[in-house]
């Protein structure tokens, strides 16, 4: 992979550590992205900043600059939708303030998921999927279960049968809405940024809409530049961004080792240079 446009090194803005569903802790993670080359990695796990101060640390050790982050699980009603938020500390308030009743909305979301798949016939342990997750709990728990438990034979098995969206055992996330959301976002003095568009489902005219609203209530930036992304998605993204001079991110979504998609991994072209400047220019 070439260098990002002026020379500066890897941009990763999307990755994930044992605070959530990722396999690497806060340091091993950051230590991945230095071997990597990657200088710049913004670690924005699902609904927690629990890794963050780690993190922070070993940047500061490594020499790779650690954008705090988070990726919120929003409530929508179909699709699913995830908001990156970019933090100008790892202990930002009012976001603190929240986690605790953002965390107990994933566990009910998850209770509903284990009780549906016993009503489907695929019963698997509430202890042993609470087990599983070291911090914030998620589906992912839930399909290592199942896998264990012989109703599935990988994780990706799990989520097509069962846990994504539009399967039999998938219940909508709880919690904040998309507007309360953003808004959480700008008042912890953070960017917040609409992750992996895609995931919302929208039709391109409907998708351009929705975050033309968000766009009014603060949101900052939408992720253009993901390793999965078709040209078409990459382009039409990009031209949501444009119009309505939204910031145009990306990142890998970096979960394992011998995942996907590596550290740094964007996709082609990935992200102008000034990205990360103007993304902690609009951070108090
Ligand atoms: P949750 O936060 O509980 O909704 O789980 C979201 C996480 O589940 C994502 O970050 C992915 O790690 C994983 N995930 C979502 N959809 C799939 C899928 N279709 N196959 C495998 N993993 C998935
Ligand atoms: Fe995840
Ligand atoms: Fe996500
Ligand atoms: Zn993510």
């Amino acid at each position: 992979m070439s260098p990002a446009p002026g020379g500066a090194g890897h941009v990763d803005l999307h990755a994930h550590t044992t605070a959530s569903d990722g396999d690497l802790t806060p340091s091993e993670l950051v230590a991945a992205a230095a071997a990597s080359g990657v200088t710049v990695i913004a670690v924005t796990d699902h609904d927690t900043v629990a890794g963050l101060d780690e993190a922070a640390r070993a940047g500061a050790a490594a020499g790779v600059t650690v954008i705090p982050g988070i990726e919120l699980t929003v409530r929508v009603p179909h699709g699913s939708m995830h908001l990156l938020g970019y933090l100008p500390t790892t202990r930002p308030d009012p976001l603190m303030g929240r986690l605790g009743e953002l965390a107990a909305f994933r566990e009910d979301r998850i209770r509903a998921i284990v009780a549906r798949l016993a009503e489907l016939g695929v019963s698997v342990e509430w202890d042993d999927v609470r087990g599983r997750a070291a911090g914030q709990l998620g589906r992912p728990h839930v399909a290592d279960a199942l896998v264990a438990a012989g109703h599935a034979a990988g994780r990706d098995d799990a989520f097509d049968r069962w846990l994504a969206d539009g399967r039999p055992a998938h219940v909508a996330s709880l919690g904040l809405g998309p507007v309360e959301a953003v808004r959480l976002v700008v008042d912890s003095g953070g960017a917040p940024v609409l992750a992996h568009p895609a995931s919302l489902r929208l039709p391109a005219r409907h998708l351009s809409s929705f975050v033309q609203r968000l766009a009014h209530h603060g949101l900052s930036g939408i992720e253009v530049h993901r390793p999965e992304h078709t040209p078409d998605q990459r382009d039409s993204y990009a031209t949501i961004a444009r119009r309505l001079r939204l910031i145009a991110t990306g990142g890998s979504d970096f979960h394992r080792p011998g995942g996907p998609f590596g550290l740094g991994d964007t996709g082609t072209p990935g992200l102008a240079a000034d990205t990360t400047e103007r993304l902690l220019a609009r951070m108090r």
